[in-house]
């Protein structure tokens, strides 16, 4: 490395960065003075850098602790891809590979190496480290040290020793755990000598935040997918089971889903990871066993199936959104049933203090995911940080609650549950107050008392979501030791006496799932997304032939930004955010060659009107529209709309043909297709007997042209 590089320098010539994120220069500088540093910085904020960087400003090796192989390799990959000497080394490797890298080392020609922790100080490892020159370590994921964390890993304790063994050379601990106590953890574990402690703001302000009832999830997951076409995303649930079968539910509706979770062997489990990370698979329904150790940049939204525990976990699962710092979205869906379900798990908990803790931490969980204030404010707050304003990128701020005055119902609710001597369950109070004939109301003479009926007029939905905002503001209460009966809560007297009023929101002023803006698209805006699904296209072709995942070759928002800017040259080129000049001599001009092709090349067949009858039918398909509609909006033939959609399909234009197409039956025609010479879709129709549509057989015909054509071709 030429040492008269200066930090921002190599962030450009390396990591094809213009600018260093909010504390990454600070960081930089301590850890190159020579400081000890802890940095804690959310998932996504660009944690890497800050000690990649002085890896290559110091003369020597960086030591660079992590927990799991996966990250290693990632990492790793990533580097070299920048052209940058890095290698990792853990019980995976072969011995040729390993004596390169001891060889490298000595020589002086590394200048990142990726080790376990109980690699590092077992005693030949240690004895080998003495031989070489180290200028820094470097601790992933630091709160793994800490007993107080999710992630404890006992073999993290033995880091206490680097000091001793070496006590003129740097360390930087890393985390996107804000916990104080856990930070407390790490100062004095990795006993780091007046160290500058850097806590960057833990927001997110590009991942949108949205909470929705948690009332037929699937419907809403699948309205959500539609209108997030191809984008990768991660389901989180509860239980394995859960898992299964949203995964399974997503398949059969055309998804590429799979499930992920600590049952399955682990082999299976690294394919699916594996092809997660290629691309292969858009969606992960997933315990939380998935996660850590995924560096997918290009995850574009998380959501939850069931309520997490707590904010940290809610948090950091979220995180894994939108890292690339593009607009990622977050959806929750919240059920009472999940809170009741996490109650009981807790249940089993030996200490007492540490089941205070759990539920503690749950209700601020439930309370963020009841409010009606802005969500991103309470998550700061949480986190110990000030809010300026409201995000405007959360349900809340997007669609304000307008609230009603609900103290009449919260009287009815109060008299009927003092009434039934405070112990029934939410659904037995719904029964009694909207007067259900149901055999356990009348066999227990519930349907004697005053209030049995007073609540006729409210769906039951509609009382669930008041009783469950009632309890949420101390109105009534949920005796969780008994079977979650219904008590008052510690406003009752002053409710029932007039002196306190109830304030409610509907819940149809809720907001609806998040779906992207209708706004009909600009034809620019068509050209770009078409490019761009061309860039990808070809960044998928480079990531396969090297063996990465794609976004190790550039991430999304980088081939957006070229698809953008469309860079005609090397110069143009290396404008471009994230466009290192290794990456550029590497895969630079296939990329160029693309965009020229992409604007040379004639629209449509005969080149005439660059294709606008085409991006028409692209504008409706994509309002939602079905062929059928489309032939009657545009007074074209459906003949001539399926020969469209296969042009636009062909020609990589974003057509969601999954509508019409189940991967499956594409399998089945495909292989017919693979064996014949170019047989027409005539020819195909009558060979499947008319088990397939002409659209389906021209979208097959058109996905395995595309497929089929040659590098290169126009
Ligand atoms: P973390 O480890 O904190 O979760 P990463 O180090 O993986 O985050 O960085 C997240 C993403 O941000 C990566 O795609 C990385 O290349 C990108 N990134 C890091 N620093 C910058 C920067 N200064 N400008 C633009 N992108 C950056
Ligand atoms: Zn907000």
């Amino acid at each position: 490395m030429p040492a008269t590089l200066t930090p921002a320098q190599i962030l450009k010539q390396f990591f094809g960065y213009d600018r260093f994120r909010p504390l990454q220069a600070e960081a930089i500088e301590a850890i190159v003075s020579g400081r000890d540093v802890l940095l804690l910085m959310p998932t996504g904020g660009g944690k890497s850098v800050c000690y990649q960087v002085p890896a290559l400003v110091l003369p020597g090796l960086t030591v660079v602790v992590s927990p799991l192989i996966a990250l290693m390799k990632d990492q790793v990959d990533a580097l070299h891809s920048n052209g940058i000497p890095a290698a990792y080394i853990n019980s995976s490797l072969a011995a040729a590979d390993r004596s390169q890298v001891d060889q490298l080392c000595r020589e002086g020609k590394m200048k990142l190496l990726y080790v376990s922790p109980e690699k590092l100080l077992s005693p030949s490892f240690l004895q080998w480290l003495h031989g070489l020159e180290i200028s820094l370590f470097a601790i992933d994921e630091a709160h793994c040290i800490s007993a107080w964390g999710h992630d404890f890993r006992a073999e993290y304790t033995q880091l206490k020793a680097i000091k001793e063994y070496f006590p003129a050379v740097p360390i930087v601990a890393l985390t996107a755990t804000a916990d104080k106590l856990i930070r407390k953890d790490i100062l004095d574990q990795l006993e780091l000598r007046d160290p500058a402690v850097l806590v960057s703001s833990f927001d997110r302000p590009n991942l949108s935040l949205t909470v929705r009832p948690g009332r037929a999830r699937l419907n809403q997951i699948l309205d959500f997918l539609a209108a997030h076409p191809g984008e990768p995303g991660i389901i989180y649930c509860l239980s394995r089971s859960t898992t299964e079968e949203v995964a399974d539910k997503l398949y059969r509706n055309g998804y590429k889903a799979s499930c992920y979770h600590a049952g399955l062997p682990a082999a299976d489990r690294a394919v699916t990871q594996e092809a997660f990370l290629r691309d292969d698979i858009q969606i992960i329904c997933a315990t939380i066993a998935f996660g850590m150790g995924i560096d997918k940049s290009n995850v574009r939204w998380v959501m939850h199936y069931n309520l997490p525990k707590n904010l940290e976990s809610y948090y950091q699962e979220i995180g894994r959104a939108g890292r690339d710092g593009l607009p990622a979205q977050t959806l929750l869906f919240y059920s009472f049933r999940d809170v009741m379900n996490w109650r009981d798990m807790f249940a089993g908990q030996p200490s007492p203090e540490r089941l205070e803790l759990q539920i503690a931490r749950l209700e601020r969980m439930q309370q963020y995911a009841e409010a009606h204030l802005c969500r991103r404010r309470i998550l700061l707050n949480y986190f110990s940080e000030e809010a300026g304003a409201d995000c405007g990128n959360c349900d809340v701020c997007r669609q304000p609650r307008t609230r009603f005055d609900g103290t009449l119902l919260a009287q009815k609710a109060l008299s009927a549950a003092i009434r039934l001597k405070e112990s029934v369950n939410m659904g037995t109070l719904i029964d009694v107050l909207r007067g259900s004939r149901s055999r356990e109301i009348l066999e227990r003479g519930y349907d004697q008392i005053k209030t049995y009926g007073a609540g006729a007029d409210l769906k039951a939905d509609e009382w669930r979501e008041y009783l469950s905002q009632m309890v949420n503001t101390g109105v009534l209460d949920v005796a969780y030791h008994q079977k979650y009966a219904i008590h008052k809560g510690v406003l009752a007297a002053r409710v029932l006496n007039g002196a306190q009023p109830v304030w409610l929101v509907k819940p149809e002023n809720q907001p609806k799932p998040e779906t992207k803006p209708a706004a009909r698209k600009s034809k620019r805006e068509l050209v770009k997304e078409a490019l761009l699904d061309r860039l990808k296209a070809v960044r998928k072709r480079i990531a396969d032939t090297y063996n990465v995942p794609p976004y190790i070759i550039f991430n999304d928002s980088t081939l957006l930004e070229m698809a953008r800017a469309k860079p005609a040259d090397r110069a143009a080129m290396l404008a471009v955010e994230g466009v290192s000049a290794h990456k550029f001599d590497q895969f630079g001009e296939t990329f160029l060659a693309e965009i020229r092709q992409f604007a040379r090349k004639p629209a449509g067949p005969g080149g005439t009107v660059k294709g606008s009858t085409y991006l028409h039918t692209l504008a409706l398909h994509e309002k939602g529209c079905s062929p059928e509609e489309m032939a009657r909006q545009r007074d074209l033939s459906l003949n001539t709309i399926q020969a469209h959609l296969a042009w636009l399909v062909e020609h990589g234009y974003p057509v969601q043909w999954q509508t019409y197409l189940h991967p499956v039956e594409l399998q089945t025609i495909t292989a017919v297709l693979a064996r014949a010479e170019a047989p027409s879709a005539k020819a195909l129709f009558d060979y499947f007997e008319g088990k397939y549509s002409y659209l389906q057989i021209k979208l097959a015909q058109a996905l395995y042209n595309r497929n089929a054509a040659p590098e290169g071709d126009g």
